[in-house]
């Protein structure tokens, strides 16, 4: 390893910035790290994503808030990458450049209707409910017939969060108006629909049982493979089927959930009232929901007005697989490897895109004579005059 210590720039400061920070610091400890973000804080979707119920997901943070007080790691808010300087400009400035931007744009559904008032995607739910600074609640709010779409670990979020009492809500830093927006009509029924097999759903088991906790409100779920508990060899139905026999009598909300169900039209003149699924085992068989708040969880894809974009940045030397898009310039975490996976996972991605960065930048005698941070604060004040 060469005894040159490199000036590197992240952009984008969630998981997989700062475990990339973390695992590059510890390879390179005079090296230079300037973590640079569009927002004022950092952290992304583990703070802004992540439920704030679940405070020990949320305890990342405070493992990467230690990165703060190594002075050879820098982090510069407020600035948008590809809007206030430039990633050539970025390049020119730092002998590594890593790109940690993750993709946030809640994925479409892309059928008739998605775009009608009252449809709503889960990820811009999930920041409104997180306090994103970026994220207004204009149009928002949710009515008292739930349907949301998908049946992942968002969607239980989402399905957990909406049921719970405005003081608990209140309790966990949840803003005053979208609590209102969220109970000034009080939700009676969640439906919650998913394409794939109770088995096959993207849910944790765990996801399911915390809904147990809820209180006055019952279960139901229609497309189970299995009738009862007993019949079902597999965790997430014997889950499901848990929730629904532990059901209380006479609860005034109710959570019915439906397996095998894929969305075909969404229809409603001023805002959403009805939505047709279709079976994916017998497509002629169709399901029709009246609603009047859709929520879609079905993931994240790039923005339409991303600032930077992945596949624009690849040549011929690219190897995504180890993160590198070009020479001195790299990707990690959901930015390179797509929007899937916890954020563990981003730290093993951290780990490996590291590794390959050490290896590429080993007994190199050109390293460190770069402006680094420096460039940052000049270019950005650039920009703002
Ligand atoms: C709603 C939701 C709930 C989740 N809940 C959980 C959970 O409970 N447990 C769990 O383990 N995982 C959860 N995840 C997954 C987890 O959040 C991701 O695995 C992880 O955040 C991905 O990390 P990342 O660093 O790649 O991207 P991000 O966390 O998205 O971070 C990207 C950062 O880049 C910044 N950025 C973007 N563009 C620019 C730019 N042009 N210039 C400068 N900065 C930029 C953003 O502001 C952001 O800070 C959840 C995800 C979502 C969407």
């Amino acid at each position: 390893m060469s005894q040159l210590q490199p000036t590197i720039c992240i952009v984008g400061s969630g998981p997989s910035g700062c475990y990339l920070a973390q695992f590059l610091i510890k390879q390179w400890p005079e090296a230079q790290i300037s973590i640079v973000d569009r927002l004022d804080h950092p952290y992304g979707l583990a703070l802004y994503g992540v439920a704030p119920d679940h405070h020990g997901t949320r305890a990342v943070t405070k493992q990467f808030d230690r990165l703060w007080s190594n002075p050879n790691v820098q982090f510069v808010p407020n600035v948008e990458v590809g809007v206030d300087v430039s990633l050539a400009e970025l390049q020119a400035n730092f002998d590594i450049v890593v790109l940690a931007t993750g993709l946030h744009q809640d994925r479409k559904l892309s059928i008739e209707g998605d775009g009608l008032p009252g449809v709503v995607g889960a990820g811009r739910v999930t920041r409104l409910i997180n306090g994103h600074p970026n994220e207004t609640a204009d149009d928002f709010s949710i009515g008292q017939n739930l349907l949301i779409v998908g049946q992942g670990n968002v969607a239980i979020d989402i399905v957990r969060l909406t049921l719970t009492s405005p003081d608990k809500l209140h309790g966990i830093g949840v803003p005053a108006n979208i609590i209102e927006a969220i109970h000034s009509t009080p939700i009676r029924r969640i439906s919650i629909v998913g394409r794939s097999t109770c088995s096959q759903a993207k849910f944790d088991v765990a996801m399911v049982r915390e809904l147990a906790n809820l209180t006055n409100v019952s279960f139901s779920a229609s497309g189970l493979a299995s009738v009862s508990k007993g019949d079902a060899s597999d965790p997430k139905e014997a889950a499901i089927h848990d929730l629904v026999a532990n059901s209380l009598a006479g609860a005034q909300r109710n959570v019915d959930f439906y397996f095998g169900w894929q969305p075909t039209a969404i229809a409603g003149s001023a805002e959403v009232s009805r939505v047709t699924f279709s079976n994916i085992s017998r497509p002629e068989e169709t399901l029709i929901f009246d609603t009047d708040t859709v929520i879609t969880a079905i993931g994240f894809e790039e923005s339409d007005d991303a600032s930077i974009r992945r596949n624009q940045l690849k040549d011929s030397n690219s190897n995504i697989d180890v993160g590198l898009l070009s020479a001195g310039l790299y990707c990690v975490g959901w930015f390179r490897r797509g929007p899937k996976g916890t954020i563990p996972a981003n730290r093993v991605d951290a780990k490996m895109v590291s590794d390959s960065i050490t290896q590429d930048f080993q007994n190199r005698d050109d390293l460190g004579f770069k402006k680094g941070r420096q460039a940052i604060k000049q270019l950005h004040s650039a920009s703002k005059s």
